[in-house]
């Protein structure tokens, strides 16, 4: 089975659909939340995550925001615009959609988590020292996170040490004991890379792949200006930042 991982899409259906194109088959999606916030396509993104297949879909902060879940004085001003102008034009349909999701999923040697598995909608995973408080707070093989926007992938060995290991994008890799692992950001990469990214999971050969894309941000960042939203929302896109 391939497995298509994606997480941090943030209401950019261009980048969405640059990646569902460039991803090639799949048989399953795993979306780690955030679907919403800062871009300018919130419905249109939600309509296509509905119809991937396999879907396991999970909640992320800026999604539970537009639920009413979170106080949107816990994000700053400009995330706090789109976080207003997302809640009048979110459709009821796709509203529901979000509120069914669960802030954490697990399944065979899986857990899925926006944020961290023992803070899974709020805890960001920046560091080696953050990710080995985390191995305890889960009892799979994988843990797959986001909410960073920075694609990486920790690992923790038979002692229970904690390493940071780097794969360039394209190169599939193996995960002998135990790791957690961050896809990246389909719709707002945050490493200096412009390109969307997203990870591919083959459970047949069991081999993970970190992937980047490139994608019209252009486009992108003309249609957040159009919408009315943060002029700093718009630009971000082309540093990756
Ligand atoms: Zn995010």
């Amino acid at each position: 089975m391939r497995v298509l991982v994606l997480s941090d899409i943030h209401s950019n259906i261009i980048a969405l659909d640059t990646v569902l194109k460039d991803a090639g088959s799949y048989d399953q999606v795993w979306c780690l939340g955030d679907l919403v916030g800062y871009g300018p396509s919130p419905n249109e993104c939600i309509d296509r995550v509905r119809g991937l297949p396999g879907l396991q879909c999970i909640l992320g902060n800026h999604d539970a925001a537009a639920l009413g879940k979170i106080d949107v004085r816990a994000f700053n001003y400009e995330a706090q615009v789109s976080l207003k102008w997302l809640t009048n034009v979110l459709e009821p349909g796709h509203k529901r959609f979000l509120e069914r999701l669960d802030e954490k999923k697990t399944f065979g040697n899986i857990t899925l988590a926006h944020g961290s598995p023992r803070n899974p909608v709020w805890e960001y995973i920046m560091d080696v020292r953050l990710a080995k408080q985390n191995f305890n707070a889960f009892e799979t093989q994988i843990c797959l996170v986001g909410h960073t926007h920075i694609p990486c992938l920790f690992t923790e060995d038979d002692t229970g040490e904690v390493k940071l290991c780097f794969h360039s994008p394209g190169e599939t890799f193996k995960v002998e004991h135990r790791a957690i692992i961050n896809p990246g950001s389909v719709g707002q990469p945050r490493d200096h890379d412009p390109r969307a990214s997203y990870l591919i999971y083959d459970s047949d050969e069991d081999v993970w792949e970190f992937r980047r894309v490139a994608y019209d941000y252009m486009e992108v960042r003309e249609r957040i200006i159009q919408a009315g939203l943060p002029y700093n929302h718009a630009i971000r896109l082309q540093d990756g930042l």
